[in-house]
């Protein structure tokens, strides 16, 4: 599999480059805003102006994107163009956003995780079945990352929202944070951002009621387990047809 990579110089991008290399696989070419003729894993660096013509001149099998949702779209809307298939990780989408990578989806497969993680795939199973089982207890959630991300809450923590929520049907509303006199409604989710230091991204879903609680928890180690499960992710995408895919609901079948 040839891979082009955006945002080459970013965490993810270097991650993505570093386990292309471990793999042995081609690298067709990587892009980042600010390139200025650095090499990341001895793979050169172009400015992301160039992404359009480098894609039409280079034809990878898939793009792996880890940037921001600006960037993103812009990527789709050129792959659709050209057929060439995407995985994105970025996070932090409006709705509009979400639309025009779906509008790509009808031109180009493109999928969209914001988890590539397999544990934090278990941990939106086991959220699932513990809320399921436990439909009086109160639920809140968070999440906890290095000080340099820019999106509040997570990508996955939305997602594990979306989990409780689709699953519990007195789910009212997401709560962010509590200050002043604040009493916790039936139903609500309460959700809880933290950002320090240089911590890769944890998880905690927490169940309590009747005299007990129970925590899931989810720790990424490294951002490897994210480059991994994006390039898993770009191998499955490139066999795909055009569509809109959800890394979510495709993870099983890696
Ligand atoms: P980062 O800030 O370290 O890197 C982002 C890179 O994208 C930078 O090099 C930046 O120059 C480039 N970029 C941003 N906007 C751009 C634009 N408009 N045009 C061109 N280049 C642009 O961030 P990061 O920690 O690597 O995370 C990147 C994204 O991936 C974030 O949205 C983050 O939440 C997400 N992420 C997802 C997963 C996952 O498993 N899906 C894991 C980690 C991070």
């Amino acid at each position: 599999m040839r891979v082009a990579v955006t945002g080459a110089t970013g965490r993810m991008g270097k991650t993505v480059l570093s386990v292309a290399r471990e793999r042995g696989l081609d690298v067709a070419f990587a892009v980042n805003r600010d390139a200025e003729g650095e090499h990341v894993e001895g793979v050169p660096v172009r400015p992301s102006v160039e992404f359009e013509a480098l894609l039409d001149e280079e034809r990878p099998d898939a793009v792996v994107d880890f940037t921001g949702p600006e960037a993103t779209v812009a990527y789709a809307g050129a792959c659709a163009t050209d057929g060439v298939p995407l995985v994105t990780g970025t996070t932090g989408f409006s709705e509009a956003d979400v639309a025009a990578l779906e509008e790509a989806g009808t031109e180009t497969p493109v999928l969209v995780g914001a988890n590539f993680s397999r544990g934090v795939q278990a941990l939106l199973d086991a959220v699932e079945s513990a809320v399921g089982d436990l439909p009086e207890y109160d639920v809140e959630l968070t999440e906890t990352h290095h000080n340099g991300k820019r999106d509040a809450p997570s990508g996955t923590a939305k997602v594990l929202l979306d989990r409780v929520e689709g699953t519990r049907e007195d789910a009212s509303e997401r709560v962010h944070g509590r200050e002043g006199e604040a009493p916790r409604e039936a139903g609500e989710v309460g959700v809880h951002a933290r950002r320090a230091g240089d911590i890769t991204g944890e998880h905690e879903v927490l169940l309590a009621g009747n005299h007990e609680a129970l925590e899931l928890t989810h720790r990424a180690g490294s951002r490897s387990v994210f480059a991994e499960g994006a390039l898993d992710a770009a191998a499955w995408l490139a066999e795909q047809p055009a569509d809109y895919y959800r890394f979510e609901t495709i993870a099983s079948q890696l």
